[in-house]
């Protein structure tokens, strides 16, 4: 068994309605890059990682001439030996970062493959905790008024998901209080709601707001502080009830290492296509459950559903419909859960539509 080809392909992707946060500012269009491994068998790997619109190119340019070509040939079902291959190839340039995203891509194309091969879906080749996951409708609506922020949850519950995130970080401090209170009053108690400040506060800031939002349960508190702030985070963690969620910025299992060492969040919120894949993905998931913290993969949800499957804990999976549009399949929402896909691997294909998102596209090696 050898890898014959890989082809990669770096895609913008449009946005409907243009996101906002307090970190980013306005997002109007997504970068995704996408990997494809083909055996000597024929058979296929889909794999992928995705930017907020800036250094796809530069990902891309990793895969494709430092990456792609050291793998040719290899055994596509020694994932861990070519995981530490690819790490040591680019470590030199950032043990993280831009590197991690490039691997990640790789990785999440050979376990798509090893899947495919067994013909089993991904999240029993991983263990195989539960058929179904709870999900989360991500809100990325700071500037929406509080009419649209409404109608937005209104819609969200008609749709049956499990939970709503909005996003706060407003210039004041008293707009993000009455907007999480109208929220709550209009969803009701029960309705599992959290926020994410996309790391905006100061440490007093944030240990004003932590405190104003005891009362209205919140099921967590998202990136209060700067994403490497872990003494702030943990401080926080200890000093209030609500739950403090954070992780999605970092980029390796040794960076998460570092947030679980320091007790900095009470849910992590690893994020495959950005912490060089599913293998980091399981050692952190791993480590999590050792430290008998609660799981809350950030964004990537086609992916992150099926390893959230594999986690004893019931992680909370986030959903965006806006990807929606680069892949031939739909996930499912079931009474406040996400039906974990049975095709096997990832059984992800992008669709046609894709094809008019894309910016470049290179291959090595010769199809079977
Ligand atoms: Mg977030």
């Amino acid at each position: 068994m050898k890898i014959a080809s890989i082809d990669s392909a770096l895609y913008q992707v449009p946005l409907a309605v243009p996101l906002s946060d307090s970190t980013h500012g306005e997002i109007p269009s997504f970068e995704l890059i996408t990997v494809r491994i083909r055996d000597d068998q024929g058979l296929e790997g889909l794999g992928y990682t995705y930017t907020v619109g800036v250094a796809g190119l530069a990902i891309h340019v990793l895969i494709d001439r430092y990456l792609k070509p050291d793998l040719l040939g290899q055994d596509p079902g020694r994932i861990e030996h070519l995981w530490e291959r690819m790490w040591w190839r680019l470590h030199y340039s950032g043990r993280g970062g831009t590197a991690s995203f490039a691997i990640s891509a790789i990785d999440i194309a050979l376990w798509d493959l090893t899947g495919k091969r067994q013909g089993t879906p991904l999240w029993r080749l991983l263990g195989g905790s539960t058929p179904r996951v709870k999900v989360y409708a991500g809100g990325v609506d700071l500037h929406f008024s509080l009419d649209a922020l409404k109608d937005q949850a209104r819609r969200f519950l008609a749709r049956g998901y499990g939970a709503i995130k909005m996003k706060v970080g407003r210039p004041r401090l008293s707009e993000d209080i009455a907007r999480v209170r109208a929220i709550r009053e209009l969803i009701g108690p029960d309705v599992p709601l959290m926020v994410d400040a996309n790391q905006q506060w100061d440490r007093p800031t944030a240990q004003r707001m932590c405190r104003v939002f005891e009362q209205f349960n919140l099921v967590w508190i998202e990136e209060p502080l700067d994403a490497y702030d872990h003494e702030g985070h943990a401080a926080l963690a200890v000093q209030f009830d609500t739950p403090i969620a954070t992780g999605e910025m970092l980029t390796s299992a040794a960076e998460h290492g570092e947030l679980i060492r320091h007790r900095a969040a009470d849910y992590l919120m690893p994020d495959a296509p950005r912490v060089g894949g599913i293998t980091p993905f399981l050692k952190i998931a791993a480590q999590a459950e050792h430290a008998g913290l609660m799981l809350g993969p950030h964004f990537a949800m086609e992916l992150h559903v099926r390893l959230a499957a594999a986690y004893p804990t019931e992680p909370w999976v986030e959903h965006f419909d806006w990807l929606e549009p680069l892949f031939n399949e739909r996930l499912e929402i079931k009474g406040g859960r996400m039906v974990v896909p049975t095709r096997p691997g990832l059984g992800l294909t992008l669709s046609e539509q894709s094809k008019a998102w894309t910016r470049e596209i290179a291959e090595v090696g010769a199809r079977p």
